[in-house]
Formats: C-alpha cells, structure tokens, sequence
C-alpha cells in the first residue's frame, strides 16, 4: 500500500486562468449525470447481496459484498494501515493518531457534493464501498474487529482520537448512536477522546445533546463551503443535494450550546472559488462563537463533479493557513488584517517578528482539524496527503523540518535573506521513515 499513486489532475503553480488563486466564475462543477434506475440505491449491490467476510479491501474487480453500519463501518488507508490490516507505508509519517470510521451503506451518501467522492450521482461508475475520499481508499471493516483491536491497550493505541463520519442516509443519525455506544462500552473516551463529524441535514438538536451525553467530546459541522452562494452550487440545489447552509449553522449554533466552548467546529474546503477575504471572515466568526475552523484544501477528487478543475494554488492556500492559524490560535483578528482587490492578503497585521516566529514553528502549516495528546494546536486528525499528493504536500501531516519551511516561506514569497528552496530537495535530504 502506497500514497504515492497516479493522480489524475495534479495542482499546478497557478490556479483556473493562470491566476495565484480560483476565482469563484472559474470554479463551476459540472452537472451530475443521470443514473439508469436499475444503479440507483445501492441495487447492483442489493441484488448480488454477497455476504462480508470481515475486512473488505476495494477492489474493482470482483462484486461489492453487502455491508451496512452500525455493523460495518470503512476507515482511511492511513487507519488502516496503523491498526496493522493492511501493510503499507506513508511518506514520512509512522502512523496516523485519528481513527476516522465512515459509515457504510450500499445506498450510500444520498447527498451530492460536488468536490466529494462519496457523492451520489457516482451510483452508476462505482459501488460505494469502493468509491476514493480524500484521495483515498476507505476499506470496510466490522466494527466490532475494530473495537477489538483498539480495546487491547487503549491507553497505549497510537490514536489519539477517534472520529465518526456520518453521512446523508436516513439511519445514520440512529446508525452512529450505535457505532458510538459499541465503542464506549470497551473504550474510555478518556483514553481516546471522539469526535463527531456530524451530518446536519437529518439531525435535530436533540440528537446532538444524545451524542454529547454519550461522550462525545467535539462535534464539528462540514460546512466546506465558505459562503452561502458557493454552498448552494456545490451542496445544495446548483447540483441536485439536499443540503441548505441555514441548516447546517443551525446544527453548529446547537453544537455550540451543547458541547461549549472550544468544544466544536466548522469544516471549511479552501480554493473552491471564495476569496481569502471570505474564508478567514468566517474563520473569525468561528473564533468569535468560542469555536474552531479546520481546513482542507481544495483537490480535484477523481470520479467529483470538480475533477477537473484546478487544485489550490499554493500560495493561495498558505496565505489561508497562516492567517487562519494566527486568528485561531494567536490572538490576531481579521479586521487587522489587509486585503487587495481580489480579497488576497497582503497584510497579515501582526509585527514581522511575531509572523516569522510563527512561521519558523511550522504548525501553521500542518493538517488541522480536533486536537490530540500533543498540543491544543496540534491536530490528531493528520489525514496522510488527503488533500495532496506527498510530491507537493498542501497539509503536512507531520512536523515540518527546516527544508520543509524553506518550501514554505518560497510558496509563500517569503523567502528568509539569502535562502532559497529548490524544487525536489526535501527528497533527496530527508530519509522516508
Ligand atoms: S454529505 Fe458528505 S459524504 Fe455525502 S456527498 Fe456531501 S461531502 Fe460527501
């Protein structure tokens, strides 16, 4: 197993236009096609209904045995590969510390996001069990083999959280009280704190106040689009998913009651087509609600409805990171900050002393997302190159090292006096773990 695997469109230095970051009239999916009724739902894998044999590893080539939470769920490669069963290896990290379960039905996602491999409109190409997310592979394991494993030592698991990704179905509301209580009846979510990353179309708040009293410890909305226009076309009615931004901020603003302060978040995907002016307004309303944002750059999925269209560019979305990390962990506000015309920073606000310091630390620049054991700025969900390629890494998904930074400051056009990055470096001078 590989993270270094043929992509279909790679990011380049420029975003759509030759421009240094997507511009919204640039950014437009294309329409979902319509799916012949004998693929809809899940048939082709209702129909052959092949009974599981415990782990399931996608493959194309044979037929999708049926799999259904809460007694299955699928997790990340990176998950995979950290519980031992898959082998594997990931450029320079050990092993991921979050253990992200995905719920599973043959049916399903029935929302239809267009920058998602999960989405709907799929159902013709792929089944779901064997459909690519962030870039990756989500095998399908029974759930109980998970708790199994992990309930051995759950004080000395390498997780330091784990995660459970509801999706658009109408048992995962009652699917993920399931999931949970299978895990915290063998695992002390004080030894492995969870995280909900909801699915706010089907919740009310009474289910988010039930996964709160069962132990859950942060929940976190996808919000994934920055503003209200860019939810509707790439959500919501633009591509035939059931998903309202008024819905999703309602559930939020919920979380924010039930779970407190610093307790919940917001997923935002950066370069989908809102100026950085919009993303880190929103990351300051997040701030200013007592929360969190955690970002993920925008990578053309294969198999989206945005596959082809450009990745981030990089200075695009350093420029987010930094200004996001200042504003959520460092004090600095949005309204210090200075924009172009384009809604580009060109000022972060903040002493050039105090930039370089945080800078030159790195974190900025590494996946966010909820904490883990490390640091409160530190997140445990370190996804392994979920929204990039390793070859040009958007989140590093571990301690960035001095050429790492160097790369850094270049994307970013902030070269320190008499330094420089060359192209490839960090290849050759670091040893792969
Ligand atoms: S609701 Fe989530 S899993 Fe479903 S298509 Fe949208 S982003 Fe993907």
């Amino acid at each position: 197993m590989t993270c270094l695997k043929p992509e279909g469109t790679l990011p380049g230095a420029d975003g759509a236009d030759g421009l240094d970051f997507n511009r919204f009239d640039k950014m437009a999916p294309r329409a979902p096609e319509k799916t012949p009724s004998d693929l809809k739902n899940g048939k082709r894998v209702k129909t052959n209904d092949v009974a599981p044999e415990g782990f399931y590893f996608p493959k194309y080539n044979i037929l999708t045995p049926h799999m259904r939470s809460p007694d299955y769920v699928q997790m990340s490669t990176a998950a995979a590969i950290t519980l031992g069963l898959v082998p594997g290896k990931m450029h320079r990290c050990g092993c991921t510390r979050c253990l992200n379960l995905l719920l599973t039905y043959p049916e399903g996602c029935r929302a239809n996001c267009a920058y998602c491999g999960l989405a709907r409109h799929r159902e013709a190409e792929r089944d779901y069990a064997d459909r690519n997310f962030i870039r990756v592979d989500w095998p399908a394991v029974p759930m109980e083999e998970v708790v199994d494993i992990v309930a051995r030592d759950p004080e000395a698991s390498p997780f330091h959280r784990m995660c459970i990704s509801m999706i658009t179905h109408p048992n995962s509301d009652e699917d993920t009280v399931t999931v949970l209580k299978t895990w915290t009846d063998r695992i002390d979510p004080a030894a492995i704190p969870i995280s909900i990353l909801s699915n706010p179309t089907t919740m009310t708040r009474d289910d988010v106040a039930l996964l709160h009293e069962m132990g859950s410890d942060i929940f976190t909305v996808a919000l994934d689009a920055a503003t209200p226009e860019l939810f509707d076309r790439t959500r919501g009615k633009g591509v035939q998913s059931p998903h309202s931004w008024k819905k999703y901020w309602e559930i939020l603003m919920d979380a924010r009651d039930i779970f407190g302060p610093q307790k919940f978040g917001a997923h935002i995907i950066v370069g989908m087509g809102e100026t950085e002016h919009d993303v880190l307004s929103l990351v300051q309303k997040l701030v200013d609600l007592g929360g969190h944002s955690h970002m993920f750059c925008f990578f053309p999925e294969k198999g989206s409805l945005m596959d082809h269209l450009p990745a981030t560019p990089r200075d695009q979305w350093r420029r987010v990171q930094l200004g996001r990390y200042l504003i959520d962990y460092c004090g600095a506000r949005v309204d210090q900050m200075r924009f172009d015309e384009d809604g580009r920073v060109i000022d972060f606000g903040i002493p050039k002393s105090e930039l370089d310091a945080t800078i030159d630390s790195g974190i900025a620049f590494r996946t966010s997302g909820c904490p883990g054991k490390f640091a409160e700025d530190i997140s445990a969900c370190d996804r392994p190159y979920g929204d990039s390629p390793p070859s040009d890494i958007a989140s590093y998904p571990f301690a960035l090292e001095d050429v790492d930074i160097r790369k850094v400051r270049h994307q970013l056009r902030m070269d320190r006096p008499g330094e420089s990055y060359v192209a490839g470096e960090e290849f050759e001078t670091l040893d792969e773990n």
